[in-house]
């Protein structure tokens, strides 16, 4: 069958990867030019390499495996050391690439697998009848199967549901950038995921297999209102990686839809990754990974496209609205008070030695249905 799918970033292209590889005929609509750039870095837990198995994709030429993730109080106190991205027993390491590498490594892998990708293609929304896209040009293309891949604010989502809702600040915002401090390498920071716990929100840092120090904050409140070094400023470590920065990107706002949209599908339309539930970091790729397997083993075994969306969408609502419901408890935590800051610095070292797998196992242990 003909499919379109529109957006070629991580979901559009994963699915891409996984149809084509079912004998369709992929075509990819993407608003932006061939080859992605910028981005900073993004982190694949197992859940998501398990995904990308399931397409076909078993290792990536991007990135490098982060064994532990090691929790940091501002003054420099180790508040714990858990298995990064995976439960402790899992041999199977979760990756760190370049956002635009990983997605450059997917188009690449998509065009192999036969589909086309149009880059400079922007979609504006579906035709009347819902039965095919609308190009920026008012050009109709018709498909069997039409997969919405555009990210937060797509086009088709509206198209879809006019009342769903616009995307809203979600209240944080991420800068981040490289940094060429010399760490002493000490074995409880290198090859490590760093997060340390501040007033103003976690900074993150890791060292790339080239030693230079990649580093992302996430700071809570209105966008842009603290400069990075003076959000971080009682934190020795995040503070000194900062004022030795190489690069410092723009600031990035994270989003929300609320309420999360009630209509998913159509006879021939799926919406999935970030134009459907936009998590965040930590886990909206590894989503938008296992939407795009969840769709393929939907195709693959069903025998019209309305019974694969059906599919589709009962196989991922439950599974999305749990990891919503932890995104945003995530969320509170990052920006509780002073007091809850000062019972986490308390409680935080227990409940990651003995509750922390328990708490996080059941994302990690996701198998997708193929
Ligand atoms: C700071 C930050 C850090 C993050 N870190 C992580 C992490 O470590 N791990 C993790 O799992 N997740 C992380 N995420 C979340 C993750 O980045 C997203 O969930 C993921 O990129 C969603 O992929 P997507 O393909 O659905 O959407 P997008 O990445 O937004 O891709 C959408 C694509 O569609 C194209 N497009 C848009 N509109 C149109 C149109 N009208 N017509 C045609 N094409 C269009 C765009 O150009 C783009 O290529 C992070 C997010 C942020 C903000």
């Amino acid at each position: 069958m003909q499919v379109t799918i529109v957006g070629a970033g991580i979901a559009g292209s994963a699915t891409a990867i996984g149809l084509s590889a079912l004998g369709h005929q992929v075509t990819v609509c993407e608003a932006g030019p061939a080859v992605a750039t910028g981005g900073s870095f993004i982190s694949l837990a197992t859940n998501a390499l398990r995904a990308l198995d399931v397409l076909g994709v078993p290792e990536l030429p991007v990135g490098f495996p982060v064994a532990r993730q090691r929790m940091w109080t501002a003054s420099g106190r180790l508040l714990g050391d858990v298995a990064r991205g995976r439960r402790a027993s899992d041999p199977t390491l979760s990756i760190t690439a370049p956002r635009a590498g990983l997605v450059n490594a997917l188009r690449d892998r998509c065009r192999a697998a036969g589909a086309t990708i149009w880059p400079g293609s922007r979609v504006a929304g579906l035709s009347d009848d819902l039965l095919g896209v609308r190009l920026a040009d008012e050009t109709i293309l018709e498909s069997d199967l039409i997969v919405a891949a555009d990210g937060l604010r797509s086009p088709i989502r509206a198209a879809l549901d006019p009342a769903s809702a616009e995307p809203v600040y979600a209240g944080l915002y991420t800068v981040a950038g490289t940094s060429a401090l010399d760490l002493p390498r000490d074995s409880a920071r290198d090859s490590a995921f760093n997060m340390t716990i501040c007033r103003n929100g976690a900074f993150i840092h890791l060292r790339a297999p080239d030693g230079a120090i990649w580093w992302q904050a996430q700071i809570n409140g209105a966008l842009a209102a603290l400069d990075v070094s003076e959000a971080f400023a009682d934190a020795a470590v995040p503070s000194a990686i900062i004022a030795a920065a190489t690069s410092v990107d723009r600031p990035q706002p994270h989003h929300l839809l609320d309420p999360a949209p009630s209509v998913w599908t159509s006879s021939r339309v799926a919406l999935l990754g970030d134009a459907l539930h936009p998590i965040g970091a930590g886990q909206g790729a590894a989503m938008a990974l296992e939407d795009a397997a969840a769709l393929t083993g939907a195709v693959r075994g069903a025998s019209t496209v309305e019974a694969a969306l059906a599919v589709y969408e009962a196989v991922r609502r439950p599974r999305i609205a749990k990891v919503l419901r932890t995104a945003d408890d995530n969320r509170n935590l990052k920006a509780a008070g002073s007091l809850s800051r000062t019972l986490q610095g308390l409680i935080m070292p227990l409940v990651l030695r003995h509750g922390y797998e328990r708490a996080t196992g059941w994302l990690y242990d996701y198998e997708p249905a193929v």
